[in-house]
């Protein structure tokens, strides 16, 4: 069995949702079709959602309106007979309306994730229509049957593989399934989703809850590249990745692919393939726990980074002090990326400032504090790199002129990171990809 998630530009039109249905009907064997919403329309919805944030029902309206009409002409187009499109119409009424029904209630955060979701529902709803009146006989497998997160926001994977193992049961004999990335349920019951970009997020947990042959990540671009293609010209597909390699970019900053991912597929040793769904031929890259090649594979860059400095005299020579300064970012739940440390200072990275103001509040009862908004973690990454290669100083020598924050050295065997101001990030890929990869 297959899973065969596509993002959101592959299924951005009524064109490419007819590609991707005849790439799908293509494939062998049985298969899970996962889908983004259709490009756009998550932004569209959270814009909405906003809207009713802030009580402006006017500028809601007008926002369904249009998203209500660019969604009849996708069904206009999908569909020509007129049986079919009406029964389009009379889906995309009832998605719109149940959309407008929030303009009236009281507007929360749990009603936000309902309109949020309503993006894979719409896009999954269209394709399994024009599926069937083409022939398909495709199986619609709602994911709020089946995917489900536990009360630390962690998808629950038993309940997971119990409940799609339940689903499918229902329809023996089938080959062809779609279900909606993205979106599932909370612990208590209600719509919720796997965060932006989750639907790769969602075609791992379901590969590996039915222990599937491959999970492919089909995508618009040719897989994982050497380094930035909207920075760097010339970067090259990348054919094969370890999990580790993949999981590393991923994390720090490679936007091919949600960074959690990678984890529950390798966990179960299930392949990830990255496919171009612009060309279906292009061989993509192919992720699995093989480790092949030599020397840094890859550039990633992850910016919005603040770096937080805690500086402090009685550090020195005292134990606890790391715990101190580790156990505020845990009070407030907040991810660290990178960390340096000195006799007498360390310095960490984190991306996410929502609480930045009461971190640097606690942090200083244990010395003085300065942040550096607007930096970028620049890491390069490859099997083995800090052991006792090249690397490092192919790295360094890359950079010389760059005025380099931080340096991650051997925390991992597969990843140099370093800290810059993002000013210098178009500078520093392009140094990196000429001294690293020749062009
Ligand atoms: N539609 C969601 C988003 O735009 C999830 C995804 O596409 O992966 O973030
Ligand atoms: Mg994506």
């Amino acid at each position: 069995m297959n899973i065969m998630k596509f993002g959101g530009t592959s299924v951005g039109s009524a064109e490419r949702m007819m590609a991707v249905a005849r790439l799908a009907a293509s494939y062998p064997g049985t298969k899970i079709i996962v889908l983004s919403a259709m490009s756009g329309t998550t932004n569209n919805l959270l814009e909405i959602a906003d809207y009713l944030t802030k009580k402006n029902t006017d500028a809601a309206h007008e926002k369904i309106n249009l998203l209500e009409k660019k969604y009849r002409t996708v069904a206009g187009e999908l569909f020509t007979e007129a049986q079919a499109r009406k029964a389009a119409l009379e889906l995309l009424k009832d998605h719109f309306s149940y959309i407008r029904s929030f303009t009236r209630d009281l507007f929360t955060s749990n009603e936000l994730k309902c309109i949020v979701a309503q993006g894979e529902l719409l896009s999954t709803a269209l394709f399994e229509l024009y599926c069937r009146e083409n022939g398909v006989d495709a199986v619609m497998l709602p994911a709020l049957n089946f995917m489900r997160i536990d009360r630390e926001q962690e998808p629950d994977q038993f309940y997971i593989k119990e409940n799609l193992q339940r689903e499918m049961e229902k329809y023996p004999g089938k080959t062809f399934f779609i279900t909606q990335g993205f979106i599932c349920r909370n612990a208590f019951g209600e719509i919720d989703n796997l965060k932006r970009g989750g639907s790769d997020y969602s075609a791992s947990l379901i590969g590996v809850a039915i222990n599937a042959s491959a999970i492919q990540i089909w995508t618009d671009i040719d897989g994982f590249h050497d380094n930035d293609p909207r920075y760097v010209q010339n970067t090259h597909a990348i054919a094969e990745l370890s999990f580790d390699e993949a999981a590393e970019l991923a994390y720090f900053g490679a936007k091919i692919l949600h960074p959690s991912t990678i984890l529950p597929a390798k966990v179960a040793g299930i392949p990830v393939i990255i496919k171009n769904t612009l060309d279906p031929e292009a061989a993509g890259s192919a992720i699995t726990d093989k480790v092949s090649g030599k020397g840094i594979k890859a550039i990633a860059a992850k910016d919005g980074i603040t770096a937080i400095r805690v500086k402090s005299g009685r550090m020195l020579l005292a134990y606890g002090f790391m715990r101190k300064v580790f156990e505020v970012f845990e009070i407030y739940k907040t991810p660290i990326d990178m960390i340096t440390t000195s006799e007498i200072s360390i310095s960490l990275t984190i991306d996410d400032t929502t609480r930045l103001s009461r971190i640097v509040d606690d942090l200083k009862h244990y010395g003085s504090v300065e942040t550096d908004h607007d930096q970028t973690i620049i890491s390069a990454v490859g099997e083995g790199i800090a052991e006792g290669s090249d690397a490092a100083r192919l790295v360094f020598t890359a950079l010389s002129g760059i005025p380099v924050r931080m340096i991650s050295y051997g925390g991992s065997q597969h990843n140099i990171s370093i800290l810059i101001p993002s000013s210098f990030k178009s500078q520093a890929l392009n140094a990196l990809s000429a001294h690293l990869f020749n062009h």
